[in-house]
């Protein structure tokens, strides 16, 4: 196969999968060579945490794509196929049965996987993590009525696995170390409202409760916290943030910082070389800095504009940061990024919920949260999505007016 023809994508999750499409929307022709190491057809991961754990039917992957979409595209897929180094100079990659695959544009789409938990953990406790639908079946398995579970880490995993065990019948302590929950991606107003949402459902959730060790006692996973405290679980399900995989970048000499630095073209430090998802960091013309995001929206988009720019389009990514998490009958949406200063200002939605918007510069909206009915909340971020993007100032009270319909500030 001719060095000079082919495009290769390294992970087949959202980024590289959507790139692999793209690639054949933007008429490229040539060879194309989607590699993953994991054994299954690329599937999503938002409902690992949820319909996977919660679904009595017990759902197979969501799949991103058929076998007989991929072959009629002409997309080589190679399934539990680990890519262990990238030799630049020759252009190519190499695979861990020894094959060779040469590109003329390689994109990275490796994703991260669960970081850990550094403490002590005996032997023979049952303590999980969640990041492949490999493990939510296994997780789907232990989880059911009477079981007694310990999470550690209050963000989008450890409560989407609470609502989704506590909707199976099980018991859920939350330990979150920080002194709220959701403190990375949520502002404090939307995640109260979360909170109380939990404990309304049965969910007990301690901050500033910091695991020192996890022991074996009496066949129990036994957590124990830094002020002595004790907790015995059946299971333990760990979600305490995730780490960028950047091992195959830096190992090839590409510039990391914060995940594989990328320009604003998604391009790394060398020109033929593009990376998309939650693997990499990238500038933001925005926000004015570099950021690096994990949610699945950024991961698809990523990955087409990497796929536009690897032939020869001049497209800048400037995506705004959403995302979505659904616990109970719920919805959580947040649109934009709050980096710090930011006047709140609080629409109510009644019933439906409620929206945090987040201001600076005498009214310029950064970013809106807000948690409720989808249907209501999706609506208002929705609006609110268009005024960040368009920069526009507004006034606080008539994001605050509910009687007004913010399509009236567009
Ligand atoms: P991934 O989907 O992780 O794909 C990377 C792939 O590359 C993996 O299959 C990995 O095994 C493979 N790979 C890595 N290294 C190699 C190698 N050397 N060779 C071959 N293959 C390799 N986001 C939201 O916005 N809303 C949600 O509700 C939501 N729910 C989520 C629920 C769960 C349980 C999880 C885990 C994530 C959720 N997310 C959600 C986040 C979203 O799914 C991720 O941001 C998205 O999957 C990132 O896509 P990616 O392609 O960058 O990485
Ligand atoms: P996360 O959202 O970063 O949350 C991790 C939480 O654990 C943070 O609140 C963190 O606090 C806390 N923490 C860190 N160390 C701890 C410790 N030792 N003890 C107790 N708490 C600790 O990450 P995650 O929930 O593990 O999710 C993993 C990945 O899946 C992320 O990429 C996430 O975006 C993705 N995911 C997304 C969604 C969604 O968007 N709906 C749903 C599920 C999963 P600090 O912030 O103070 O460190």
């Amino acid at each position: 196969m001719s060095t000079h023809s082919t495009i290769a994508i390294v992970g087949a999750g959202e980024a590289g999968t959507a790139a692999a499409l793209a690639l054949r929307e933007r008429g490229w022709e040539e060879s194309v060579v989607l590699i993953g190491n994991e054994s299954s057809l690329p599937y999503e991961r938002p409902p690992l945490s949820k319909a996977v754990l919660v679904d009595e039917t017990r759902p197979g992957p969501k799949t991103i794509v058929t076998s007989e979409r991929l072959s009629e595209l002409k997309i080589d897929y190679r399934h539990g196929c680990e890519v262990v180094s990238i030799d630049r100079t020759a252009s190519m990659v190499i695979l861990s049965n020894g094959a060779k695959i040469g590109y003329h544009r390689l994109l990275l789409a490796t994703g991260a996987r669960p970081r850990d938990l550094n403490v002590p953990i005996a032997e023979g406790s049952r303590v999980a993590t969640l990041r492949s639908y490999e493990d939510a079946t296994r997780l789907r398995e232990l989880i059911g009525q009477g079981c007694e579970m310990a999470v550690i880490g209050g963000g989008f995993i450890g409560l989407e696995v609470a609502a989704s065990s506590i909707l199976r019948g099980a018991s859920v302590i939350v330990f979150e170390a920080g002194s709220r929950i959701l403190s990375r991606a949520v502002p404090v107003g939307i995640a109260e409202l979360i909170r109380a949402k939990h404990e309304r459902s049965g969910v007990r959730i301690e901050t500033t409760a910091v695991v020192e060790r996890i022991e074996l006692c009496e066949g129990r996973s036994c957590v124990v916290l830094a002020g002595g405290q004790r907790h015995l679980a059946d299971l333990v399900i760990v979600g305490v943030g995730a780490t960028p995989n950047v091992e195959l970048a830096q190992a090839a000499g590409l510039a990391v910082d914060n995940g594989i630095a990328l320009d604003e073209m998604l391009a790394t430090s060398d020109p033929r070389v593009f990376a998309a998802g939650d693997c990499c960091s990238f500038p933001h013309r925005l926000y004015g800095k570099r950021i690096r995001l994990e949610a699945w929206r950024n991961a698809q988009r990523q990955g087409v504009i990497a796929a536009a720019n690897m032939v020869g389009e001049d497209r800048p990514y400037d995506d705004l940061p959403w995302f979505w998490s659904d616990q109970y009958d719920e919805t959580l949406q947040m649109v934009g990024l709050c980096c710090g200063g930011e006047i709140p200002v609080v629409r109510s939605l009644g019933p439906r919920g409620q929206l945090l918007f987040s201001l600076v510069d005498g009214g310029r909206l950064v970013a809106a949260c807000g948690f409720g009915s989808l249907g209501a909340v999706a609506k208002e971020i929705r609006v609110a999505e268009t005024i960040i993007r368009r920069e526009l100032k507004v006034e606080a009270e008539a994001l605050a007016n509910p009687a007004l319909n913010l399509k009236q500030l567009l």
